[in-house]
């Protein structure tokens, strides 16, 4: 049976008894998250976007911190499109995919500035708006303003592959699954949110990645994967090259007041805007130390930092400063006033030549 024929197959009153299925589970299972709101209360856009924001490609489990922390420092998008953007990056660093909150800084401003602080309440503006793509468009309508949207992320691609036994591989699938999830959510004006939270929980928590906990599912006596055998194979996946291996020198600089050479990364490319060590290029090949630091001792330990696109392995020195002057983006300050401010990679390596301070 093709896809199309499976789609052909499946009635509105098919659909209305599965999504009733899935909600009737939600309401006894929905997970205990911060942004989450107790039955009766409003809804706030602003948790809403934070929360959707920081949780694109980052576990719920590592946001939790993040999002009470902004939110105590900035309760309002106001604030927040008010604070310095190195702020916003501090208060960032360690969550990783820093141009998110480059955009969410971004995006703040322009809901304050040119919306009188309220967001958007439908897809087409929201979209828009700097770092909101298609699938954070469709959670915020669905969510902060309970208006249908078809909200598909990570999860609910992989419930809506194994419930129609849809075999064609991702990437080239995902128009295919948004189709069969437009059959749950388009139209759905009794509780848009919820039935997002309902598939989002649901693929978090039992449809998981490679063994699904079919015995705990709401949907186990209609779902194709299940019957056919091959939910754990779903969605199948086209094979990524191997990332390749890049390498890199970090040097530690003190002067005689104590303070560490740091440097403010380019705004633009990896790690943009944010506070790091001095760093030489990160290359494919083991290049030598060519930066024009005087090298005091090189640490054994290595630091390796896995990124999206790339593997880096890093070798750490003390060094001296050079005596000509600081061109760029250098500054010195205290070890303390920037160790936690830099992303993990730097972090990771601030943490080792922290500990073998000469
Ligand atoms: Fe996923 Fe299993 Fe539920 Fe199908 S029955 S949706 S494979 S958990």
């Amino acid at each position: 049976m093709t896809t199309q024929d499976k789609l052909n197959k499946v009635s509105h009153s098919d659909i209305k008894e599965y999504r009733g299925k899935l909600l009737d589970w939600y309401d006894a299972h929905a997970r205990e998250v911060p942004w989450r709101i107790k039955s009766g209360q409003a809804t706030d856009p602003y948790k809403v976007w934070l929360s959707e924001i920081m949780c694109q490609q980052t576990t719920v489990q590592a946001v939790k911190a993040y999002y009470t922390k902004f939110l105590k420092l900035w309760p309002t998008v106001q604030g927040l499109a008010n604070a310095h953007n190195d702020e916003v990056m501090a208060a960032w660093a360690g969550l990783g995919y820093y141009a998110r909150a480059r955009n969410l800084h971004k995006c703040a401003q322009i809901v304050t500035n040119d919306y009188g602080g309220k967001f958007p309440d439908n897809e087409t503006d929201l979209k828009n708006l700097p770092g909101i793509g298609d699938y954070t468009a469709a959670a915020i309508t669905a969510i902060a303003f309970n208006k249908p949207a078809t909200v598909v992320d990570g999860n609910v691609e992989r419930v809506i592959a194994r419930f129609f036994a849809i075999e064609d591989p991702l990437p080239h699938a995902k128009k295919i699954l948004k189709s069969h999830a437009a059959l749950f959510f388009e139209g759905f004006a009794g509780r848009p949110g919820d039935l997002a939270q309902s598939f989002m929980d649901l693929g978090a928590g039992v449809c998981i990645p490679k063994a699904p906990r079919c015995s705990l599912c709401p949907l186990q006596e209609h779902c194709l994967g299940f019957a056919n055998n091959i939910a754990a194979e779903l969605p199948r996946k086209i094979k990524s090259k191997t990332r390749p291996q890049k390498y890199g020198h970090i040097y530690w600089i003190k002067n005689p007041a104590g303070q560490i050479l740091f440097e403010k990364r380019p705004a633009k490319g990896l790690l943009g805007g944010m506070s790091a060590l001095p760093t030489s290029d990160w290359s494919i090949d083991k290049i030598d130390c060519i930066h024009n630091f005087k090298l005091k001792k090189s640490i054994d330990e290595k630091v390796t930092h896995t990124f999206t696109h790339f593997d880096l392995e890093l070798t750490l020195h003390h060094a001296h400063a050079p005596n000509t002057n600081l061109e760029g983006g250098y500054f010195w300050d205290k070890p303390e006033n920037q160790g936690e401010a830099m992303p993990s990679v730097f972090q990771k390596a601030f943490k080792i030549l922290n500990k073998n301070n000469p």
